[in-house]
């Protein structure tokens, strides 16, 4: 896997028994990755790391914070929304690098010898799925274009076509 360097890893040489927290600031260009380019992550982003090792592993909560900027999906006014996301993996410290039993995104081989753990990808993947897909305004009164039963509220289309939905259709396609 390739990572670019850095931005977000613990020491764990000489690391002793029980828990250890890191709080770290970043900006979503730290991460020189496209999908987090987006306008939604351009404020500070607080990670926080808490990591319990023991003699065999480590286990490893990762929990993002930002404030996102987002425009509503209905009346594309601007909106913050703070996001939080959450990532457990379980790393078991292994002389070879390989793992036994099967492993997976959440468990992995962690060598023994190791200087670093490198967990860029973790909290960039963790920052993207605390993203929502459906952002509109909390308060359906500051809501320009909300309207009870109005079509463009409806999650499926029922009616039939007029001309007037067409071109409203046109539009948002913009
Ligand atoms: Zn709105």
């Amino acid at each position: 896997m390739v990572t670019e360097k850095g931005v977000i890893g613990i020491r764990i040489a000489g690391l002793s028994e029980g828990l250890h927290e890191y709080d770290f600031a970043c900006k979503a260009s730290d991460f020189k990755n496209p999908e987090l380019a987006e306008p939604a992550f351009c404020n500070e982003i607080r990670v926080r790391i808490a990591a319990v090792r023991t003699e065999r592993e480590m286990t490893v909560d990762i929990e993002t914070k930002t404030v996102a900027e987002f425009s509503c999906d209905r009346c594309l006014e601007p909106l913050k929304k703070e996001l939080t996301g959450k990532y457990r993996i379980l790393f078991a410290f292994s002389d070879t690098g390989a793992l036994s039993e099967k492993s997976d995104e959440n468990y992995r081989a962690l060598d023994r010898n190791a200087v670093t753990v490198d967990l860029t990808e973790d909290v960039r993947e963790t920052l993207l799925l605390s993203k929502p897909m459906k952002v509109v305004c909390a308060d359906k009164s500051a809501c320009t274009l909300y309207q009870e039963n109005s079509p463009l509220n409806a999650d499926h289309e029922s009616e039939t076509a007029s001309p007037w939905k067409e071109s409203l259709e046109k539009l948002k396609g913009k």
